[in-house]
């Protein structure tokens, strides 16, 4: 887009927030329904147009719109309580708390989830009385086009949503211009460096949402089939290519070899393929340069000691990659050390709970975290050790509405979904009548 281009954008986003955010809520909420509705109906398309720019498998962006469209209906019913006055006791006749909307949002998105990271924000942003402008990653430019259409089709007004088809030079204008208040950025932690330095040089409100090396603490005690299939649906689901897709894979002395043959096992049996066939259960990866990344990281993993289980080596075309599994990951490899976005499974065995949770906590990053064992009381103590923003006992990590979302360390910070994400981009603003 040229400048003229971007500056419309911007004109028509700061011109339509008054009569936005001025509306009853209840108003926007009969809009966000209609636009889950457009999504349901149009999930069909929109799934094929994910497929073909980024690669997903068909069924597995078909689930995406609909929790896309979930979302807005969580939010269409939740906001107005979310938002409600909070009255605080004072010495005052009157005193509370409100959540005010900040104006125009700017959103930096990835082509991983390309719908559902858009309406992770925007669903609680636009009920909160927010507008946006959406930069999407380059390269899912139809999904952000096929969003915008959704959105206008279901009466959402001109100026309450944009896309900017954007460089990240663009980008950083963008930041910086007045009519812009705020920034939330899904991404990689070199983005976030980048943006947030750009948002902190003309104060403006980030929340980051970046990258993750997610421990998945087997302990002794865990039910090995449960868990080695959401091992499998957790570390090869989407091509590996999820922010809280387990990463690591740590495992005490007692169930280590059973855990290690049978994931090993079941990993060995997915097909990777057409996205658009039905027989595929791994999805290629989204682009060639991601996949040579990922080799790399095990050529270099594996020069340095680690142990190919399982795959190792690139698949057919310029972005297969087979399920990889390597065993004996230690500190200074790139297994260990950095985030591995794509399918290859890092296995670090250790000698007991302890070493489980100092290795857990021995990485950059702390978005997600979950801990096995039949012991629910000893997976909730250990959870509570581990520095992340999100750590599940049992259970695959994943977002939901209902819960907040977002990391510490180099995971970024701020939150989104649940009422504190709402609450990212609203002024907190006191109101204290004497
Ligand atoms: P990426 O290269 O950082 O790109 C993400 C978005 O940021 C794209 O729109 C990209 O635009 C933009 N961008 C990159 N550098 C920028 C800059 N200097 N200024 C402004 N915008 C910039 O990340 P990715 O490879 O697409 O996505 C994978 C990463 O995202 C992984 O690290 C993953 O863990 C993380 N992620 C985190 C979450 C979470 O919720 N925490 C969720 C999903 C993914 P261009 O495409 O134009 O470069």
């Amino acid at each position: 887009m040229d400048d003229a281009a971007i500056e419309s954008r911007l004109a028509a986003a700061e011109a339509a927030f008054p009569a936005w955010s001025g509306r009853e809520i209840n108003e926007r909420a009969v809009l966000l329904r209609r636009v889950a509705a457009g999504l349901r109906s149009a999930k069909r398309d929109l799934a094929l147009t994910m497929t073909a720019e980024m690669g997903k498998l068909h069924r597995e962006a078909i689930v995406e719109v609909e929790k896309s469209a979930d979302a807005c209906e969580y939010y269409a019913q939740h906001a107005a309580g979310y938002l409600a006055d909070q009255p605080i006791a004072t010495e005052a006749s009157l005193s509370y708390v409100r959540y005010a909307p900040l104006g125009c949002v700017f959103a930096i998105m990835p082509w991983n989830f390309p719908v559902w990271q858009v309406f992770r924000f925007l669903a609680p942003g636009l009920m909160a009385g927010n507008v946006a402008l959406l930069k999407h990653a380059t390269n899912v430019p139809s999904c952000a086009d096929a969003i915008a259409e959704v959105l206008a089709a279901a009466g959402i007004p001109e100026g309450v949503f944009g896309v900017l088809h954007i460089d990240n030079d663009q980008a950083a204008d963008v930041i910086a211009d007045p009519r812009v208040k705020a920034v939330t950025l899904t991404g990689s932690e070199r983005a976030g460096r980048s943006v947030a330095g750009t948002a902190g040089k003309h104060l403006k409100k980030c929340v980051l949402e970046l990258g993750g090396s997610d421990p998945f603490v087997v302990l002794d005690d865990a039910e090995l089939d449960a868990t080695v299939k959401i091992a499998v649906r957790s570390r090869f689901g989407n091509a590996g290519q999820t922010c809280i897709a387990a990463k690591r894979f740590i495992v005490t002395p007692g169930i280590a070899d059973r855990f290690v043959q049978a994931f090993a096992d079941a990993a060995s049996k997915l097909i990777v393929g057409d996205p658009n066939d039905d027989a595929s259960t791994l999805a290629p990866m989204a682009r060639a340069d991601l996949r040579d990344e990922l080799h790399r990281q095990v050529q270099d993993s594996v020069a340095k000691g680690a142990r190919v289980l399982l795959g190792g080596q690139p698949g057919q075309g310029e972005t297969q990659y087979p399920a990889t599994i390597l065993d004996g990951v230690q500190p200074g490899m790139p297994a260990w050390d950095e985030e591995l976005f794509g399918p290859v499974a890092s296995v670090l065995r250790v000698a007991d709970e302890a070493e489980a949770i100092r290795v857990a906590n021995a990485t950059r990053f702390g978005l997600g975290a979950s801990v096995w064992t039949t012991d629910t009381a000893r997976g909730e103590r250990v959870a509570r050790q581990i520095d992340a923003g999100a750590c599940f006992v049992n259970s695959l990590v994943k977002s939901d509405v209902r819960l907040p979302f977002g990391g510490t360390k180099a995971s970024g910070f701020g939150r989104e979904l649940a009422e504190h994400g709402m609450h990212e981009f609203t002024n907190i603003q006191t109101i204290y009548v004497q």
